[in-house]
């Protein structure tokens, strides 16, 4: 039975990317025998200009009978869109891997999985305006923290056994203090410590080595992951998983950046390698690291976009990436 994936190419640069992504993707599919049978749909501000709604009742409807969606940034109506996929199918783990790739100048060595909550916190979206007052509600479970240490705790047993907790509990006593003692007391077998979020922002710029797992809240984790990311060497380079039991979606971390959009010089390394993260959760980890060989190999050999110090374009590094996955 093939795989079914929706290709949602997104806002800005995502075109580019998704397109410069699915050569690598089809190649490594080819390659490996893994079938995917894929359909592309439009969702976003494109399709709210054209349609008058941001997640069209077509692209649902495709997004429903899928397995996987792979997905570029959305631009304005990202809330409509990706907040929307990650709560409807209950994609409640959201996986950041964060590490060096050779040859790309980084601030510092990082070599750390960011494991976020992702459909609960602030952004639930329970959002009201009182005459003057505006108020956003907080909202952390007891049974979405323990299914989310469980995730980070399968990580670390993957890697080297360590997580951070990051919190800020020592003020938000309540809905924080409560993330913090069921993630804790999940995590017992393991070498773990915990951070207030504030601490662990400077703590990823200062000595970013010493974390292996982040476990931590949806909004804290949307923060810290971007400035993790540049410190790996670029918003560019960072992929991700939105994971459930039944159903993931996979995309880059970064946003539309309209402002190099239509350019042909954003970098589709962060699109591929969420397109390895897709191989690996469907259980073909070979396919996964011929990707993430290929993607060493062109930065190795020059291939690259400008933000990473080359001069090719988005297209030229995903079809060189690509001829090296087909081998
Ligand atoms: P959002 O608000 O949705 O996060 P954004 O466009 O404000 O999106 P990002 O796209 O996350 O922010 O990144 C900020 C900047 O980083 C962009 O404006 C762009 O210059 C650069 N950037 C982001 N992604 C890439 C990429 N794939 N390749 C090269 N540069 C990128």
């Amino acid at each position: 039975m093939p795989y079914k994936v929706l290709i949602i190419p997104g806002d800005g640069i995502g075109p580019e990317v998704v397109d410069a992504a699915l050569y690598v993707i089809k190649a490594a599919a080819e390659r490996f025998g893994v079938e995917l049978e894929m359909k592309m749909a439009e969702a976003g501000d494109v399709a709210l200009r054209k349609y008058g709604v941001a997640m069209p009742q077509e692209t649902l409807k495709l997004a429903d009978a899928a397995d996987i969606i792979f997905k570029g940034p959305i631009g304005e109506s990202a809330y409509d869109v990706t907040s929307l996929i990650r709560m409807r199918y209950t994609l409640y783990a959201n996986i950041r891997p964060v590490k060096n790739l050779p040859g790309v100048p980084a601030l510092k060595e990082i070599d750390c999985v960011f494991v976020r909550e992702n459909v609960e916190d602030v952004y639930v979206g329970a959002e009201y305006r009182v005459g003057g007052v505006a108020i956003a509600l907080k909202i952390i479970t007891e049974e979405g923290t323990r299914r989310i240490a469980r995730v980070a705790k399968r990580y670390a047993e993957m890697r080297r056994r360590k997580v951070t907790v990051v919190h800020k509990a020592n003020v938000l006593r309540v809905v924080d203090g409560l993330f913090r003692d069921v993630a804790l007391e999940e995590l017992r077998e393991l070498e773990v410590d915990q951070m207030y979020v504030d601490a662990a922002a400077m703590e990823l710029v200062r000595n970013p080595a010493r974390f292996d797992v982040v476990l931590t809240t949806n909004q804290y984790g949307d923060i810290l992951t971007d400035l993790a990311a540049q410190v790996a060497g670029g918003i560019g380079l960072a992929p991700s998983g939105n994971i459930g039991d039944a159903k993931a979606m996979f995309e880059p971390v970064h946003g539309a950046a309209f402002d190099i959009a239509g350019k042909g010089i954003a970098n589709p390394i962060a699109a591929i390698l969420s397109g390895a993260m897709m191989f690996e959760w469907i259980g073909r980890k070979e396919a996964a690291d011929a990707i993430r060989f290929a993607v060493e190999k062109s930065i190795e050999k020059d291939v690259k976009t400008p933000d990473i110090g080359g001069r090719n374009t988005t297209l030229e590094v995903g079809k060189y990436i690509s001829s090296i996955v087909s081998g």
